[in-house]
């Protein structure tokens, strides 16, 4: 993994943002917890997509259904049947990977080798191979085979066959786990939304088109999970699912395509690190579908999904519950079962695109800083706010103008350690603003207010320093 990589982990750890879950038992895999630094930002990015979504579109409303539902949900989906991964082991190292990962892998070396020609069909057979439904690992394994394709931890060539490997989670309701029904954590929380059609739609005097938006925690029981919290198995998502008039979808998927890239922009991310990616292989469900990508310091990868999954799910939905799924549009007087449009973005992986664009180190005047230029609106804490030394009033200066702001933004006061290292602190952090009451203050009720990218200092009289937060909040671009 990249050394720049380690270091954003490693910051994360130390600064309370993101750490292992349970790491005094020795860490549970693929599960992460968020410190204080980290659950501000979650909420801070969570609240940002609910405005966006929910409150800047009239016709987009809320949910938060149940994370357990029932276990037909998933016979419907399909997930019970289908949401597999194509695993192998190494039987040298007992290490298990995902058989499609590391064909891709091997095209990637393949490429990187020079070697156009065998990439293009190798690829060409990985496409196929997925695509071959029931055959899928068989064909993975001969071409794991042909390839000659070695295990990456331990080299070795010594491989067991390739099995389908069901991603859900399973449990049981009930005291007894014999007699009780076995029931799934959900994989996604799209699912909630669509049993709740008609539930959300009545109430809320929706009309298609229209959206319900929903964040949430998913799980997944991922084979390969060593990238951070790029794959967990208990993760959030954020998604929305837009109902349309059948015929209509593709206009829709291009505009939610393109509204979703500038929800991505509007957080500060550099442009060029961001794309879109069109699917190779549609799921059965889909006619259209791309991924945005974030060009991590592992490369590129998914950080959303835009489908578009015409009337799968509600028809599906229709048949194993036996419910009555269609919408009657008044002003048409017609009867159909609405196409849908989603948008699926991962937080957790927002967070880490966040994490690995906004992270820097640089050189100042000789010494090292490490800096988070985070948003200053998804910032964990807005402003910081330091009296000079701990005399002659000005910490109690300086804690009034913590408990003035803390009403607005999520504030601190720091008065421990020398200005430079109150500094680092808040770089780490990703403070875009630092207040620091001094002598002058005590004359003309001035303070200097410090901007964290750039480390100019202008001078701000303390009525005026909400506003010039604000103000500096807003030069940034926002959707
Ligand atoms: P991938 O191909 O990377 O496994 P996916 O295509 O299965 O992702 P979706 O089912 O489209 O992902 O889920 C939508 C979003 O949920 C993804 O874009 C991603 O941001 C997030 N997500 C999915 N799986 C995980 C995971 N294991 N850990 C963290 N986030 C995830």
């Amino acid at each position: 993994m990249s050394t720049l990589f380690d270091n954003i982990v490693s910051l994360s750890k130390q600064r309370g943002f993101i750490f292992q879950s349970s790491e005094i038992y020795g860490g549970q895999a693929a599960t992460y917890d968020y410190g204080p630094l980290g659950v501000e930002l979650k909420r801070n990015v969570q609240a940002h997509w609910w405005n966006y979504m929910v409150y800047q579109h009239a016709d987009v409303v809320g949910l938060d259904a149940a994370i357990m539902m029932h276990p037909k949900t998933w016979e419907a989906s399909g997930h019970t049947e289908a949401f597999n991964d194509p695993l192998i082991d190494d039987k040298a190292s007992r290490y298990r990977y995902r058989a499609d990962e590391l064909i891709e892998d091997h095209i990637r070396s393949l490429m990187q080798e020079g070697k156009q020609d065998q990439a293009t069909a190798v690829h060409e057979r990985l496409v196929a191979a997925l695509n071959s439904g029931d055959e899928m690992p068989e064909q993975l394994y001969a071409i794991i085979m042909d390839e000659e394709i070695r295990a990456p931890d331990s080299g070795a060539f010594d491989w067991t066959e390739v099995r389908q490997f069901n991603l859900m989670f399973e449990t049981h309701v009930g005291p007894l786990a014999e007699t009780g029904d076995r029931i799934y954590l959900r994989p996604e929380t799209a699912q909630g939304i669509f049993v709740n059609f008609h539930n959300v739609r009545e109430p809320a005097r929706q009309h298609v088109p229209f959206g319900i938006a929903q964040i949430g925690k998913a799980f997944r029981n991922e084979i390969v999970a060593r990238q951070f919290v790029f794959r967990m198995r208990e993760f959030e998502q954020m998604e929305m699912q837009y109902f349309v008039k059948p015929g209509d979808q593709l206009d829709w998927f291009d505009t939610w395509r393109d509204r979703r890239m500038s929800w991505h922009q509007a957080l500060g991310v550099n442009a060029n690190k961001l794309r879109i990616h069109a699917h190779e292989q549609l799921s059965h469900y889909a006619d259209a579908a791309v991924d945005i990508q974030y060009e991590f310091p592992i490369g590129w990868k998914e950080v959303e999904g835009i489908h578009s999954r015409t009337d799968y799910d509600l028809k599906r939905h229709q048949e194993y519950s036996g419910k009555n799924m269609t919408y009657f549009d008044p002003f048409e007087q017609e009867k159909f079962i609405p196409y849908v449009v989603e948008t699926s973005v991962g937080l957790d992986r927002t967070i880490l695109m966040l994490l690995c664009d906004a992270y820097r180190e640089e050189e100042v005047n000789g010494d090292e800083r490490t800096v988070l230029s985070l948003h200053p609106e998804l910032a964990p804490i807005r402003a910081a706010i330091f009296p000079l030394v701990k005399k002659e009033g000005m910490p109690g200066i300086a804690h009034n103008i913590e408990n003035e702001l803390k009403r607005h933004f999520n504030v601190m006061y720091d008065e421990r350690g020398s200005m430079g290292k109150r500094y680092r602190r808040m770089d780490e952090a990703g403070t875009p603003f630092c207040i620091t009451v001094d002598g002058q203050t005590l004359e003309d009720d001035t303070v200097t207010v410090r901007d964290r990218d750039s480390m100019k200092q202008d001078r701000v009289a303390i009525t005026q320093l909400r506003r010039y937060i604000d103000d500096h909040s807003a030069a940034w671009e926002t959707v």
